[in-house]
């Protein structure tokens, strides 16, 4: 292989807006046969809507909206921006914050007014009331509360990006078995995974961000050559870890910065062209 051919290869890739970082990567590419597909800003848009706020007891939902919001002006995730858009298209002014921790793959923790107030998943908090489990189906419900007590549930809606499903067909003609990876609750694994047509069987739930690296690793014992595509800092050690990473040009800088990949163009068809590509590129050059 003589290294313009490659760069070659490369520089063509940044045309189908893809960047490759390295003509080394090349040869990764012609061995996958496995493709591991994020879900929050991968296979959906990442920008997703705030679709109801149910509040438990007394507290009333304007309450529970400024204490999510107020937590959630730290945090970059999608579930964070649409609940701060949500607070601000309502009028709702943000409280101010001190001691504010990020829990990737969970959600977010901060003090106000020297109450510390949780905002993620179900698993954060000692009890969930019952009035508030199941609040909505519609999407992923996560819950802002106090004292380990949930008290409101927030839903969020996201939608699939309209080119996932071909690209999954893509990507199971270039014989690559396509997984769903997320730290997101099986029902919407489950919902988002049909939609895009991946095998339930291969739809991986309530991953937390360590534990989507040692995924990536079990797949990788079980001798499947695995590419990981994400968007998240929750991606970056699976990013790393994978034998292809391929990052959202869209998503966090250490994802991008732990990818092999860059999509420069926010949609899986472009992972499924650059691989495309660099079977073709490899061809050309042995
Ligand atoms: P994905 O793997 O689909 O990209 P993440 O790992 O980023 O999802 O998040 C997994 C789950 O953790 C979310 O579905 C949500 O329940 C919770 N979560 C993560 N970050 C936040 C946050 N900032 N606010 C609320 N919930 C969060
Ligand atoms: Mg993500």
């Amino acid at each position: 292989a003589t290294p313009t051919a490659l760069l070659a290869g490369t520089g063509r890739g940044a045309e189908l807006g893809v960047l490759i970082k390295g003509p080394e990567i090349l040869e990764s590419t012609r061995r996958v046969d496995t493709i591991v597909l994020d879900k929050t800003g991968t296979l959906t848009t990442g920008t997703a809507t705030l679709t109801s706020v149910v509040p438990a007891g007394r507290l009333t939902a304007t309450a529970a909206l400024q204490a999510a919001a107020s937590v959630e002006a730290g945090s970059e995730h999608p579930i964070a921006l649409a609940i701060v858009d949500a607070a601000q298209r309502r009028g709702i002014e943000l409280r101010p914050l001190t001691d504010f921790v990020n829990l990737p793959g969970s959600g977010a923790r901060a003090s106000i007014k020297g109450t510390e107030v949780t905002v993620g998943r179900a698993a954060l908090f000692d009890s969930v009331p019952a009035e508030l489990a199941g609040a909505d189906s519609t999407g992923t419900t996560v819950y802002v509360g106090w004292g380990g007590v949930a008290r409101a549930a927030l839903t969020v809606s996201d939608e699939v990006r309209t080119t996932s499903r071909e690209a999954i067909t893509r990507f199971r003609e270039l014989g690559l078995t396509p997984y769903l990876l997320t730290g997101d609750n099986s029902r919407t694994a489950a919902a988002v995974g049909q939609q895009v047509g991946i095998d339930p069987q291969h739809v991986l739930s309530d991953v937390l961000p360590a534990d989507k690296h040692a995924a990536i690793r079990a797949l990788e014992e079980q001798g499947k050559v695995v590419a990981m595509v994400g968007d998240g800092i929750n991606d970056a050690a699976a990013l790393a870890q994978a034998d292809l990473g391929l990052a959202m040009g869209t998503g966090t800088d250490v994802a991008i910065d732990s990818a092999d990949i860059v999509l420069v163009r926010p949609d899986l068809l472009a992972v499924a062209d650059a691989i495309g590509l660099s079977r073709r590129t490899l061809r050309i050059i042995k």
